[in-house]
């Protein structure tokens, strides 16, 4: 792995963290060391993301599998990285368990996902250019079958190629980016959405479409 991308996924995990979204051993990192054929550089299971050190990476086949066999297993979630790798064409995929992507992943589980909208920093997405921006964030149901999210995770990425995240229910957030810095953006700008919608929904919660009436 180049010292350039150790050095950012260490800070990233560091700074995350810090803000309460990779929690306990929480949460996985990842980038794309070759395309074809393609590999990932990502973070071994168990790993305390606030003290990640270069070791704390290893680099798998597109099956899963360590490079080589190396030692240091491979995190649980690394099929869904690939599943997003493949989908999105992403050089980077970012796993956090924050409180509030778990909140909302609950609350609204139920209709597959939910709209945000209005807000400035939707426009920190890649591609969206104004607040008046609906952004889709669905949310798959969660299970420790790695391999059945994988093909959820794909079929759905298919079926909605805009979104920027997904939401695995009670679980947490999967967001990527073009490059690494792009990706920890959308970790960044999600994280702010999520809390700002989950807030106002605090505060306000009768929908606005039933004020009107
Ligand atoms: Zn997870």
């Amino acid at each position: 792995m180049s010292s350039n991308v150790a050095e950012t996924l260490i800070r990233l995990g560091a700074e995350f963290h810090r803000r309460g979204w990779v929690l306990g051993t929480s949460g996985n990192f990842s980038a794309v060391s070759s395309r074809d054929p393609l590999r990932l550089f990502i973070t071994a299971s168990s790993m305390d993301k606030g003290r990640l050190t270069a070791e704390h990476f290893l680099e798998v086949e597109q099956d899963g599998r360590a490079v080589n066999g190396a030692s240091g297993k491979p995190s649980a979630e690394t099929l869904l990285h690939i599943a997003v790798v493949r989908a999105t064409g992403a050089a980077s995929v970012l796993h956090t368990h924050s409180v509030w992507s778990t909140v909302l992943s609950d609350v609204h589980a139920d209709e597959g996902g939910f709209y945000i909208e209005g807000y400035e920093m939707l426009k920190g997405l890649e591609g969206v250019k104004t607040h008046e921006h609906r952004e889709w964030v669905p949310i798959l149901e969660n299970t420790q079958d790695m391999k059945a999210l994988a093909v959820d995770a794909s079929g759905l990425l298919r079926k909605r190629p805009e979104v920027h995240g997904i939401l695995i229910r009670q679980h947490g957030l999967y967001t990527w980016g073009k490059t690494l810095d792009e990706a920890a953006r959308h970790v960044e700008i999600l994280e702010f959405l999520f809390e700002s919608f989950g807030r106002r929904k605090m505060m306000e919660p009768e929908p606005r479409a039933m004020r009107r009436k």
